[in-house]
């Protein structure tokens, strides 16, 4: 199946929806790092999160959702672009447990920051008071755009998919209508969100409505590492702090926990970079 997101809206009532489906861009997330199940679920359902909110908002630059809490799931950042270009990494200490959400990563919070090209940013945060990941999802939506919605998402080691529906402001539903769309979405099984394909997911649940499925979206992996971001970084840190290292260790190396690209500087590549000179072509930049 393609990684894709399709935005869907119910004909006769102000109800709209979007359904994502990844693999390959999931996959290309996973393989660079050796997940426990648990923790690699909540980053597929991270990803497809902070992709169907992406897709929510009219913005241009990137949408970055991450879990800050105390518990041992200590890191997990998951990052779309208006382009629909995802990456997003976690990073656990010791035993994660699964189940309860609060019981892997803690007490603590979801902050979610729509960064746009020119470095404005915009920042909301919810506190993680649900059991499941799509429950903080839905307590964000409400909170922030107070549009009622439901989420449902879901992810295993080849797939990972999401659900949103949305009730607009000023549709033409009543309760009735909306309490019938959620009703039928709750019969959605993981299993089914994993594996079929969302003309058919739709079709499945929401057979008897008049559902206007658009052109899909695709979504990829793409990490917007690069060496000269990684150089600006060490022009910050200061040319005696890099000279130290430099001294100690003989070069300076970073790997990027996105897409595990690995960057080395030596002692004329430092040279170039504080002397402002370009360091990009530099012939072993990249392994
Ligand atoms: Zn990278």
């Amino acid at each position: 199946m393609p990684d894709q997101l399709h935005r869907f809206t119910f004909e006769h009532f102000g109800i709209r929806g979007e359904i994502i489906s990844l693999s390959a861009s999931w996959q290309a997330v996973t393989q660079r790092h050796d997940y426990l199940p648990v923790v690699r679920d909540y980053l597929g359902q991270a990803l497809v999160a902070v992709t169907l909110l992406s897709a929510t908002i009219k913005f241009k630059g990137s949408l970055i959702l991450q879990m800050q809490g105390d518990g041992p799931l200590r890191t997990l950042v998951a990052q779309a672009t208006d382009r629909r270009l995802i990456r997003g990494m976690a990073h656990a200490v010791g035993d994660v447990p699964a189940g309860d959400l609060r019981s892997a990563f803690g007490k603590g919070r979801m902050v979610l920051t729509a960064e746009a090209p020119s470095g404005e940013r915009y920042q909301g945060i919810v506190g993680l008071e649900a059991a499941k990941f799509a429950g903080v999802v839905e307590a964000y939506f409400a909170q922030s755009e107070q549009l009622p919605s439901r989420v449902w998402l879901a992810a295993d080691g080849q797939a990972a998919a999401g659900l949103l529906v949305q009730r607009l402001p000023g549709g033409h539903d009543d309760d009735e209508d909306w309490r019938r769309i959620c009703m039928f979405a709750d019969t959605l099984e993981r299993e089914e969100l994993l594996r079929f394909s969302p003309r058919e997911l739709l079709r499945r649940l929401f057979n008897e409505e008049d559902l206007r499925l658009y052109d899909p979206e695709p979504v990829a992996f793409r990490c917007s590492c690069s060496r000269e971001r990684i150089a600006e970084a060490l022009r910050g840190m200061g040319r005696e702090e890099v000279d130290a290292i430099l001294r100690e260790q003989g070069l300076l190396e970073a790997d990027c926990e996105f897409c595990n690209a690995h960057y080395r500087f030596d002692a004329v590549d430092i040279e170039a970079l504080f002397a402002g000179r370009s360091t990009l072509s530099s012939p072993d930049s990249r392994q």
